[in-house]
């Protein structure tokens, strides 16, 4: 592959691409070009509130600093390739980022919210054994733009509908490609961007100590934790970071956490696999990590792929599964699929991963990518 394949199309001409950049960065921005702070208020506006990608057409800046802003910056989103919606209501697009790799990115509508899961990095490093998207091996973090750039062509597609929450949730580890993802949720919970709610933006994490204990100092969102295992020998099969975080560290984290969360509660994300870790043992050793914590458990059934080894548990057994947590005092609810049949449910993503490097924690993580 010629190595020019592999610069964003923005830097190649020389502009800047602004999707994405947090509040700091654009008033910086606007600083080198001898403006005013207020101005990345006013772009910001434009661009997420009213959705406007052309600078010609912001009309309450000058006529000289939108012909400015055109000459060294740009308003660019990532290309679409496809879009698939499912029986369900739930739609799945797929998308360009450069080098024939494409992350996909997932809507969820319900009675009274619309759910957006996006991506955060081409491929993940993970290996979790249960999931589409750590069987592709892992290629690049995605820039702001990139991940911000999801979130506005869903808008752009579903409106008037809205986008209520947005979970990190879809392809990648969000906390390894900490600073990107920190940039845009300051972008989404900044008051002239999206507004949203901390509440509102769930980071899911398979669990990086260090950057959980960061993001607790740096922006107290809603946080899900895929525990999957209430014990460290099964945690290190099937959520192989869990060697380097058990779970016991893993747990001071989420408690540390929970002291700044607005609503004091972290879910934890417990995928339901056959003869795996769904017995009765398997609830009471989860539920006695969990109880009296500000903890709730979110049941995942197992979402099949194309060379899959697991099944999902029977019903009757997450059922049981379901009892055991709640007698012992843990709240407990079941995720119901949703989009499986456009394979754009949890665990299902897999977009398309140019897998250069194959690097997976299974084999060799450490020193290539940060954990
Ligand atoms: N890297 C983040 C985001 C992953 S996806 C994390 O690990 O949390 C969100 C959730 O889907 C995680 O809880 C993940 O473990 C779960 N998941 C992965 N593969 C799955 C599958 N095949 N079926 C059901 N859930 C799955």
């Amino acid at each position: 592959m010629p190595a020019d394949t592999l610069v964003e199309p923005a830097l190649k001409a020389g502009k800047r691409n602004l999707l994405g950049s947090p509040p700091d960065e654009l008033v910086e921005f606007f600083g080198s070009l001898n403006q005013k702070p207020f101005r990345a208020r006013q772009l910001m506006r434009w661009l997420y509130q009213r959705k406007v990608l052309d600078f010609g057409a912001m009309t309450d800046l000058s006529a000289g600093l939108r012909a400015e802003l055109a000459a060294v910056a740009e308003l660019t989103l990532p290309r679409v390739l496809s879009v698939e919606a499912s029986a369900d209501g739930t739609r799945k697009w797929l998308i360009d980022v450069g080098g024939a790799q494409a992350v996909e990115t997932v809507f969820i509508p319900e009675p009274n919210r619309g759910t957006l899961c996006v991506s955060s990095q081409a491929g993940c490093a993970l290996d979790c054994a249960f999931c589409a998207t750590g069987q592709q091996g892992f290629n690049r973090n995605l820039t702001a733009a990139e991940i911000l750039g999801q979130v506005m062509i869903a808008s752009l597609e579903l409106a008037p509908t809205p986008i209520t929450n947005i979970v990190f949730m879809g392809m990648g580890e969000p906390l390894a490609n900490y600073d990107n993802v920190v940039k845009v949720v300051k972008l989404l919970l900044d008051d002239f961007s999206f507004g949203l709610s901390r509440r509102r933006v769930t980071i899911s994490t398979a669990g990086l100590v260090p950057q959980l204990l960061r993001l607790a100092k740096e922006c107290n969102i809603a946080l899900a934790v895929s525990l999957h295992a209430p014990i460290d020998e099964l945690r290190d099969k099937l959520v192989p970071i869990n060697r380097i975080h058990p779970i016991a560290k893993l747990l001071d984290a989420c408690w540390q956490y929970a002291e700044v969360l607005a609503s004091r509660q972290v879910t934890f994300e417990y995928i339901m696999l056959q003869g795996v870790n769904d017995s009765t043992l398997h609830a009471k050793q989860l539920a006695k990590l969990l109880v009296n914590r500000p903890a709730k458990v979110n049941l995942i059934p197992f979402n099949p792929f194309p060379g899959s080894e697991f099944r999902c548990s029977e019903p009757a057994i997450i059922d049981q599964f379901i009892q055991t947590l709640r007698s012992s005092g843990i709240v407990a609810t079941i995720r119901r699929a949703r989009g499986d049949d456009i394979a754009a449910a949890c665990g299902q993503l897999a977009g398309r991963v140019n897998d250069r490097r194959k690097v997976k924690l299974g084999d060799k993580l450490l020193g290539v990518v940060s954990v």
